[in-house]
């Protein structure tokens, strides 16, 4: 299982994260984003890491540990 974490006052809105991982993120009606369940299944992992690579803000975090 991966964790992943936001920086929230580095989030700049954009939508890529939730796009990318609905099930995992979503911009809350202030323009930032919330981590639905930061411990990832393995079947949402590979889009989790794609929404955190390419967050233009680095924003999001991730440890597959
Ligand atoms: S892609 Fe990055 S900057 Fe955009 S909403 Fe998601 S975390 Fe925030």
């Amino acid at each position: 299982m991966a964790r992943v974490e936001a920086i929230h006052p580095m989030c700049l809105g954009h939508g890529l994260c939730e796009e990318n991982a609905p099930e995992v993120f979503r911009v809350d009606k202030w323009g930032c984003v919330e981590v639905l369940d930061g411990d990832v299944p393995p079947e949402l992992v590979a889009r989790a890491r794609n929404a955190v690579y390419r967050c233009p803000a680095k924003a999001l975090l991730i440890d597959e540990g």
